[in-house]
């Protein structure tokens, strides 16, 4: 399986990077060895000093499609779920600035911890669906689906282009405002409306 990562989908998250708005979807990939599970905790790397969170909503493909229409793109996802893309912000600044590629401050090990997923017709409308992330009981982020740039079904049309998708690959659809830093011993809880869908520490 893949993780398919979108990058600058939520408006006011690109402004607080200080980056161009986006004209197509942006997108990189996590392997396998990046999720963590269970609500283990997440160990923070030894080759950063600025790990960011970056809630995001997580969508699990259902079925095999390449070159998937906008309008059929539905068909393609059944469960969505919430998830941290983690960020060595130190180390992806100088990626940026060195026009070099951003693995190794996106993909490394526990940088995907995943929640619980919820069958999306639970969910209503797709184009309004709440979420949130809370640091130590503090709320430090907040999104709504309404506000992304590229919506879901966009998002599956424009990366089948490039790559089959296949049942059990994941897009992670991109962080709304809020991102920053985490800290040893700090609890991380993510939520979709006011379902807590992934609760674990940070050691
Ligand atoms: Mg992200």
């Amino acid at each position: 399986m893949k993780i398919i990562c979108i990058g600058r989908n939520y408006l006011k998250h690109v402004r607080e990077m200080d980056s161009p708005v986006p004209q197509e979807p942006i997108f990189f990939l996590k392997p396998e060895s990046a999720i963590i599970k269970k609500n283990k905790p997440f160990f923070l790397p030894d080759f950063s000093k600025e790990i960011h969170h970056e809630v995001e909503l997580v969508l699990q493909i259902s079925r095999l499609g390449k070159n998937i229409a906008p309008e059929f793109a539905h068909r393609y996802y059944d469960e969505i779920g919430v998830g941290i893309d983690f960020t060595a912000r130190d180390i992806q600044r100088k990626c940026k600035e060195n026009g070099l590629p951003w693995e190794i401050a996106k993909a490394f090990d526990g940088a995907a911890p995943l929640g619980k997923f919820v069958k999306k017709e639970t969910l209503g409308n797709v184009a309004n669906i709440d979420f949130k992330l809370e640091i130590n009981d503090r709320t430090v982020q907040h999104g709504n689906t309404r506000d992304l740039i590229f919506p879901f079904d966009e998002l599956i049309a424009y990366v089948s282009r490039f790559f089959t998708l296949k049942t059990g690959d994941l897009i992670f659809t991109g962080t709304p405002e809020g991102v920053g830093p985490v800290k040893r011993n700090d609890e991380l809880k993510a939520y979709i409306n006011d379902e807590l869908l992934l609760d674990f520490m940070v050691k």
